[in-house]
């Protein structure tokens, strides 16, 4: 895996620190519990958006684009982390903003992400629940090269194989600081949405041959349509290391029991998950991803999922901007 092959914009605070959670692995009485600090990524708050917009904006500033256009939920982390790059790269960049959870109240429609978003300078457009908001977004890219701009346009999480990239070598990063300490890891848990995280790690990982069962929390897709999401998006990844053929659809394995009423919902175990990490361990988890994904994996370890000797990581994806935008659902005076 040649990473230095590829355009990439060197923006993130890499690599991240891997801690341990002494105090809910002992409140939880179970596995080891480490954590990987990608909430700690930098580029505005950080998040794992960082990591893939490092290869995005590699590409974008490669094809001298002078605009790039992104789209997400109304609070999409992904959507502040492009804003931010565009802004340190000294280009425009222009948000769709698609309405998921018909929230109304300041706190969704006006804080968090979204004050972030118009920050970093971003011009945003809102929609209302659409089927396919990459095909809104490239109407508006032809509308600008009509125009005569240069737009580069990113997915929805940055979820391409391009941006996948930044994931593959996170499993390398990850790899390598198991061998340095000498820790033999049982299981990596992190919370899966538009697939690029755990697309990018699954085809790192299996690129070489290191077999640490990967697990994905769902926030969104049942498990069936985000295991097919992830595995696609594994397969082209791949192929772009270099590794054509690697992974398996057995590899991908999602957990979608966690999401409750729906996407951007907190369910009632993401408020304790967020509490618990908070309040145990002095760590941000957000309401829509790591939350969910903790939520997941307090869980299983209660109903005895792993052994009282594994190790776990959970790669901790970011997110705690949305919890200005959530005010409501945590009911303190
Ligand atoms: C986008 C996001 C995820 C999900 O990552 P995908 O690559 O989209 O699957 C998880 N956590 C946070 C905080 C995110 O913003």
């Amino acid at each position: 895996m040649n990473f230095a092959q590829f355009p990439r914009v060197f923006l993130g605070h890499l690599n991240t620190p891997l801690e341990p959670l002494d105090n809910l692995s002992e409140a939880l009485g179970g596995p080891t519990i480490w954590m990987k600090r990608d909430d700690c990524t930098g580029m505005s708050t950080g998040g794992n958006k960082t990591r893939k917009l490092e290869f995005l904006y590699g590409e974008a500033v490669k094809q001298g684009a002078d605009i790039v256009l992104t789209q997400g939920a109304t609070q999409s982390n992904h959507a502040r982390q492009t804003a931010a790059f565009a802004a340190k790269l000294g280009l425009d960049c222009h948000i769709l903003l698609e309405d998921r959870t018909k929230k109304t109240d300041d706190d969704y429609t006006r804080s968090g992400n979204v004050l972030l978003d118009k920050l970093h300078g971003a011009s945003v457009e809102y929609h209302e629940l659409t089927a396919d908001m990459n095909a809104e977004m490239e109407k508006v890219a032809d509308r600008m090269r009509a125009e005569g701009r240069n737009p580069y346009t990113i997915p929805g999480g940055g979820s391409n194989p391009t941006g996948a990239l930044g994931y593959a070598n996170c499993a390398l990063e990850l790899v390598s600081e198991f061998n340095d300490l000498d820790m033999q890891v049982d299981h990596i848990v992190h919370a899966t949405g538009s697939a690029g995280t755990q697309a990018g790690l699954i085809a790192g990982l299996k690129a070489m041959n290191v077999n640490i069962p990967l697990l994905g929390i769902g926030v969104r897709a049942p498990k069936d349509k985000q295991e097919e999401n992830v595995y696609k998006l594994a397969c082209a990844t791949a192929e772009k290391l270099g590794c054509p053929g690697v992974v398996k659809r057995e590899d991908v394995v999602a957990n979608c029991d966690y999401v409750g009423e729906g996407y951007g919902f907190p369910a009632e175990s993401t408020i304790e998950a967020i509490k618990m990490l908070a309040e145990l361990e002095g760590i941000l988890m957000d309401p829509v991803y790591s939350g969910k994904g903790m939520a997941g994996l307090i869980d299983l370890i209660r109903k005895g999922h792993f052994k009282e000797s594994d190790n776990i990581v959970f790669v901790h994806t970011g997110g705690s901007a949305a919890l200005f935008a959530y005010r409501n659902d945590f009911q303190y005076n």
